[in-house]
Formats: C-alpha cells, structure tokens, sequence
C-alpha cells in the first residue's frame, strides 16, 4: 500500500519519501510472496468499484513499467448452496453455475448439493513480489526517495504546520503531510502517535504449496486454464493455479492463530501450522485426490500476516484529532488488500494532497465505510472474515 500511495503521490508531482522499517521486499509483513487472487466474487457489492479501479490502475502500472504481473484465469467459488454471503458473491461476480464433474478434468471434487460457479472475466493472479519491486521502480523513477531499514518511532506536529517524521536511526524529516501504511504494525505506531486504538487484529498465516501427481501438472497451470478457487465451506480453502513453481499448486487455508507483530521472527514454522496444513491435506485427500499428492505434506511453507479488522472492512481515513487532515491512514486489508494496492495508493495519496479522493468518487468508491470512526466504542469483537 505504500509503494503504490507513492507511486501515485509522486505521479501528481508531489516530492514523496518511502520509509520501510526493514529491507525492501522483506519476508515479515503482508505482501510478500508469489501469488495473490484478483476475482470479482465479493458478498459486499461495495467491495467491486474498487476492483474494478483497481484492475485498470493495474493494468496502467504494466503498461508504464513493462512488467507483467497479473496472469488472467477464472474464479471458482464453492460452498454451501445456502451460504447467503456465497449466493451474494456469485450474483455480484455475474459467475455462472457449473458442474464441476465436466470442468478441469473433474480435477476438484466437492460435496454433493453445494453451489459451484465461475466467474471468468476480470479475474487472476498477481505476482506480489513482483507487484511490489513495480511500483517501487515506478515510484522512483517519478522522484520518490526510498529509504529501507528506517523504522519511524513518532510522528508529530510539525511547529510550522505539517508533520515531523523521527525514525530510530536518529534521522528528522519535516513534510507537509504524512500516509501512514504499517499493516500488522499500525496499533501499536498510531496508538503511540495519537492515541488512537484501531481494532486491527494480526493473524498468523500460512500459504503451502503440494506436489502435483505425475502427469497432471500441465492440467492444473493457469495456461491451461485452471481456475484460482476458494471456499465458503470448511475448511475455508482457496487455490492458485500452478504457475510460479512448475510441478506444485498452492492451495491453503483462510485464518491462523493470532500473533504479535513485535515478535513475529519471519520463522517458516509456527505452532498451530501443523493444524492448518493437516486440514488442507484432508481437504486435496477428499477434493482433489487425483490430482494433488498430499500424502507426504506440503513442499513449501511460507508464513504471512493478514491484518483483521472486526468487519473485514479496510481503515482509509484521516487519522484526525491535532493531525487533522495532515496524516492519513491506510491499514487493515483484512486478508483481501493486496488486489486494491493502486487503487488504495491513489486515495491515499488524493487524500493527501487534496484533502479528498476523486478517483474514489469517480469510481463509485465510497470512502465513508472506511472511516476510523466506525470503531468508536467497539470492542476488538471477533476478527471474522466476511467479504
Ligand atoms: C497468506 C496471505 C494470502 C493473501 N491472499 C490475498 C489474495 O489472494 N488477494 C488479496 O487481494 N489479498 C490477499 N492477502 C492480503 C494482502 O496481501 C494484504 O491485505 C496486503 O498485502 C496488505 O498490505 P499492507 O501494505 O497493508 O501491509 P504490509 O505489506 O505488511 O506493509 C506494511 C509495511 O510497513 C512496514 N512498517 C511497519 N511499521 C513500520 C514503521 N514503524 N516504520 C517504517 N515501516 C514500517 C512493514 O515493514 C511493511 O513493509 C493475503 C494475505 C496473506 C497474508
């Protein structure tokens, strides 16, 4: 979220400075890693304007950089045919219903009477390291400053106006404004800065990847058109076509344990992620046992960060009070960011420099649900994935 805020910041002509607390492209945050789904299948019909800004703001950030990082491919979803947020989905996607036996080979098997659909426009794969070192060249190369390994320690009230950024390496540096994009971090950054506590819950996660059967491999690569999937069901599985490792497909898990940022140590192997990978074994033994070699566990393990909000919905807002407009905040994406990145980046930056976004309002984007304010007097209630 903070290349593209940049990106699109220095794209208006603004002198930006990135400041990442570890080295750029680090494994222990949110973003890393090979693959993420852009799909369309959302329950809140809120949630499409910004796909689809997003999509096209992807696809300019290819064109302008001559990187490649979204690879088309359909979406199937799956669950339970009265699951209402999976039936909202479905409509809002316009996915049509498909018998699974006569779709990949019958590669994926699921249980008899659950609703199955494809949707196959708009969707994908997005390579996120990639994504990342894009916008991050792209940023740069419009004037951005970028300083990796500069952690910010406080953000204060400049005494001319503005805002005076202090890092942990000693360093000051004085701007009129300030986007403030620190993912699992951001309770405890803003909390110190301003006070203000964000329900924002981290979860550990896990993505695998399995071996493909001999023979299948070419049948389950998003050349071949196989689709990215995910469940509503249990467990809440979802998958990427192979791609990225020749031979594996990752197929994983939604949710993990919570975890404290402050300790996370970027270690492949946490307790509790014997649990999800035994789940999604048993998952591939009864959904793809043709396909799919389970038996012997998951090749790779990758650990990540998802960053819940109560509502799964993301924190886009001034952070207010002395701040007022001077610091805006971009933190919470709730499992489901990483599509919106440019999207985001471009309110976030609009909000900035103009006190107000109109692409979002263009878009049909409404920044209203997004609002700081919708957390007063809630409690942390229970992180839950719902979108
Ligand atoms: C396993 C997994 C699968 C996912 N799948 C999908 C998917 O398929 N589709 C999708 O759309 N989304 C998906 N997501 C969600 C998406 O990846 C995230 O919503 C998104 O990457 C969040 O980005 P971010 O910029 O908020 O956080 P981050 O990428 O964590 O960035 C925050 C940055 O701030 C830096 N930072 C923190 N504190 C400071 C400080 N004090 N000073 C300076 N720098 C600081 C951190 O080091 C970090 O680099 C998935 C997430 C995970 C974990």
């Amino acid at each position: 979220m903070g290349s593209c805020a940049a990106h699109a910041a220095a794209s208006r002509g603004a002198r930006a400075l990135l400041l990442e607390r570890f080295d750029l492209l680090h494994h222990l945050g949110s973003s890393h890693g090979e693959s993420r789904i852009i799909r369309d299948a959302y329950a809140k019909a809120r949630c499409l304007p910004m796909v689809r800004l997003a999509r096209r703001l992807w696809s300019d950030a290819e064109a302008e950089s001559g990187y490649r990082v979204l690879t088309p491919a359909p979406h199937l979803s799956f669950g339970p045919r009265d699951d209402a947020s999976l039936v909202r989905a479905v409509e809002n996607a316009g996915a049509e219903e498909v018998d699974l036996a006569q779709m990949w080979g019958g590669a994926i098997r699921i249980p008899d009477g659950w609703l199955t659909a494809v949707s196959e426009h708009g969707g994908g794969v997005l390579n996120a390291n990639k994504a990342m070192a894009m916008f991050q060249a792209l940023a740069v190369k419009m004037g951005t400053v970028v300083r990796d390994n500069s952690e910010v320690v406080s953000i204060e009230k400049g005494p001319e106006g503005g805002v005076v950024v202090k890092t942990s390496g000693g360093e000051e540096f004085r701007r009129a404004k300030c986007v403030v994009t620190v993912g699992a971090w951001a309770s405890k950054l803003l909390k110190s800065v301003a006070g203000v506590e964000l329900p924002i819950q981290p979860l550990h996660t896990l993505t695998v990847y399995w071996r493909i059967k001999p023979g299948r491999e070419q049948s389950l690569t998003a050349k071949a058109g196989f689709p990215t999937f995910s469940s509503t069901g249990e467990p809440p599985v979802y998958g990427i076509p192979s791609l990225e490792i020749p031979g594996l497909i990752k197929i994983s898990c939604d949710g993990g344990p919570p975890c404290d940022p402050t300790a996370v140590t970027g270690s492949p192997v946490t307790a509790g992620d014997s649990e999800i990978t035994e789940r999604v074994a048993r998952w591939i033994e009864e959904a793809m046992p043709g396909h799919v070699e389970a038996a012997g566990g998951p090749v790779i393990r990758q650990s990540c960060m998802c960053c819940m909000t109560p509502d799964s919905d993301f924190v886009i807002d001034f952070l207010g009070g002395e701040f007022g407009e001077d610091v805006v905040v971009g933190v919470g994406f709730s499992g489901h960011g990483f599509k919106m990145a440019p999207a985001v980046g471009r309110f976030l930056a609009e909000m900035a420099i103009d006190g107000k976004s109109n692409t979002a309002a263009e878009a049909g984007v409404e920044l209203g649900h997004y609002r700081i304010s919708r957390f007063d007097g809630n409690p942390m209630g229970n992180a839950a994935k719902d979108y």
